[in-house]
């Protein structure tokens, strides 16, 4: 059985939970993280606990580094190993760019860009003393392409694929792995914003003809966290139905 540890962040719902809950049924230790949504997140933590999945939850902002850095070390803590991060939490905000304040500029990146920086540090101090480890970043494919009315949003997450590159490349000698999954449109609470005929338009320009699920997203993870894939970094992963090619 795979004993391996994961912490995934934002895994109280969405794409998060389903990465949690893929990565329980593949045998890992699961530290789930949360910010707001408690009750979503100990509903997980009960379910993965009753099949027999080692799991934890544990509340911390990804926007501020000292919340991240106490996540990381009761992980070692109570796991005594960090083995994979998904850095998944994130927000989304549709405004137009004029309407985009100094707050929602510093909101949108420092969750979505920030927090990422945060955790790869955090994560990264630990791994290089083992000298193994697996980062997965979830940027997205408005980071690729850029979408109109999310240019805070679109530029942190072209922001994530940046980092995830060259940190590639500066972990590699220390044996850790840091590559980014950029889904397309996955059907979670960040669509709620979306009427159903706007989701019904969008169907229409994904060649696959469905939007994604979480779990689309959850078999990218497991994938770039296998251990046998360890050619792999620096690369960018889009699953999004035929999207974005
Ligand atoms: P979601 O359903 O809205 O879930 C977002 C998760 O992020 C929640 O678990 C939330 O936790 C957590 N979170 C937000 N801010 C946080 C913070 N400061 N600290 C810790 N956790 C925080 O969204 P989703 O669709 O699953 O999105 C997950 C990731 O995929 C995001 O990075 C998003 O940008 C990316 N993505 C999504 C799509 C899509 O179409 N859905 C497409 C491309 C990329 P709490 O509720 O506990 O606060």
């Amino acid at each position: 059985m795979n004993k391996r540890t994961v912490i995934i962040t934002g895994a109280s719902r969405g794409i998060g939970r389903a990465t949690a809950m893929r990565f329980a049924q593949e045998g890992y230790n699961v530290l789930i993280n949360y910010l707001h949504s408690e009750q979503e997140a100990m509903r997980l933590l009960e379910m993965l606990k009753k099949s027999n999945c080692n799991a934890h939850a544990f509340k911390a902002d990804v926007s501020k580094h000292g919340q991240v850095d106490d996540m990381v070390s009761f992980c070692v803590e109570v796991f005594g190993a960090l083995d994979v991060i998904v850095n998944n939490a994130g927000v989304a905000q549709t405004r137009l760019f004029t309407d985009i304040t100094q707050d929602d500029w510093r909101t949108v990146t420092d969750i979505n860009l920030g927090g990422v920086f945060n955790c790869c540090q955090c994560a990264a101090k630990h791994m290089i003393k083992n000298k193994k480890g697996r980062i997965i970043n979830i940027s997205s494919v408005w980071g690729m392409v850029g979408a109109s009315c999310e240019v805070h949003y679109s530029a942190a997450k072209a922001g994530v694929i940046g980092l995830t590159k060259a940190l590639a490349k500066e972990l590699a000698p220390s044996g850790i792995r840091v590559n980014c999954i950029a889904p397309g449109i996955i059907e979670t609470d960040m669509l709620k914003d979306y009427t159903e005929a706007e989701l019904g338009e969008l169907k229409k320009e994904i060649p696959s003809g469905r939007l994604g699920t979480p779990f689309d997203v959850a078999e990218c993870a497991l994938y770039l966290a296998d251990e046998k894939n360890d050619y792999i970094t620096g690369q960018v992963i889009s699953p999004n139905g035929g999207f974005v090619v």
